[in-house]
Order: structure tokens, then C-alpha cells, then sequence
């Protein structure tokens, strides 16, 4: 019998590298993240396979994405695949590389994201503001929720450009 509030286990999981297991320093690699770290060791324990799913590249001048995979391998934290599908269903029609499609996971980790329930959640929340008024049923923790997560969609801006940095 299954608990019932044993939480989902991920086949694949696609992990973002900077500002993800890393303080974000590109191309300088930044301080490690612990508890995304300690998350990642723990859904491979549970039989998740890792995806590391970055812009990082190898330049001219710097091995930023060898620079990432050494790091990672240096603090043990495991890497299935880079940037491409470890376990392709359809190899014969998509082959096993990332080739411009996008990767395949049950789970993406990246300071960038945010799901589209917790977009909809807020427009949800945003509208109901709207008709209401911050004082006609709603309350202040429902009202700062809102404001924190519309702020920080408006915070994240364009991403950076991780290719091989300028000189
Ligand atoms: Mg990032």
C-alpha cells in the first residue's frame, strides 16, 4: 500500500546550472546552493535521472560547459545526460541529442522558471483584486502573496547571454 503523502517520484529531471545549483556569477561558477543540491541527491536516491539543462557552452576561449559538468562531478552531484534525453522513447525518430527540440523531464529546476499554475494563480488573484478592492473579503497575506509573485515575474527580465563571454 502506498502512502498517500509519499511525494511524486520524477522519472527525469531537468536542473538549470547557473543560479540553480549555483549562485548565478557567470561565467564564474557562484557559490554552491546546499538544499537544491541536497533535492537533487535526494530524488536520484529515489531513482530520478538528471538532466543538466544549460546555456553553457564550450567557447573559443573557455570550457564554460566542461567547466559546469567538472564542477558538478567534483561535489558529487550525479549527471545522467547534458543538455539532451538520457532515455529517449523514440530514439529511431528523435535520436537521443538535444538537436533544437526541447528535453524532455517530469521536473525542471531553474531560478528562471515559474509554472504556469503559479501564473495563473496570480492573474487569478490579480482579478479578483481588481473587482474587489484590497478590503472586501480578500486578506492582506492573500493580497501580499499576490504582489510578491506579480513582482517577481516582473523581476526576472530577458535571460542572459551564456555563450562564450567577451574577452
Ligand atoms: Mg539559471
Amino acid at each position: 500500500m502506498t502512502d498517500a503523502f509519499e511525494p511524486k517520484q520524477f522519472g527525469a529531471i531537468a536542473v538549470d546550472f547557473d543560479g540553480t545549483l549555483c549562485e548565478n556569477r557567470f561565467p564564474e561558477i557562484g557559490e554552491p546552493k546546499p538544499l537544491v543540491i541536497a533535492f537533487v541527491r535526494q530524488q536520484v536516491a529515489k531513482g530520478a535521472r538528471i538532466i543538466l539543462h544549460t546555456c553553457r557552452e564550450n567557447g573559443a576561449r573557455r570550457a564554460l560547459l566542461d567547466e559546469a559538468v567538472a564542477w558538478c562531478a567534483a561535489r558529487e552531484i550525479p549527471i545522467h545526460a547534458v543538455n539532451e534525453n538520457p532515455d529517449s522513447a523514440f530514439p529511431e525518430l528523435y535520436g537521443t541529442g538535444a538537436a533544437g527540440r526541447k528535453v524532455y523531464a517530469d521536473l525542471y529546476i531553474d531560478d528562471k522558471a515559474i509554472s504556469a499554475a503559479d501564473i495563473e494563480q496570480c492573474m487569478k488573484d490579480a482579478a479578483i483584486i481588481a473587482r474587489h478592492g484590497d478590503d472586501n473579503g480578500i486578506s492582506a497575506a492573500d493580497i501580499k502573496q499576490c504582489m510578491e509573485v506579480a513582482a517577481s515575474i516582473c523581476r526576472r527580465g530577458p535571460a542572459r547571454d551564456c555563450r562564450d563571454p567577451p574577452a
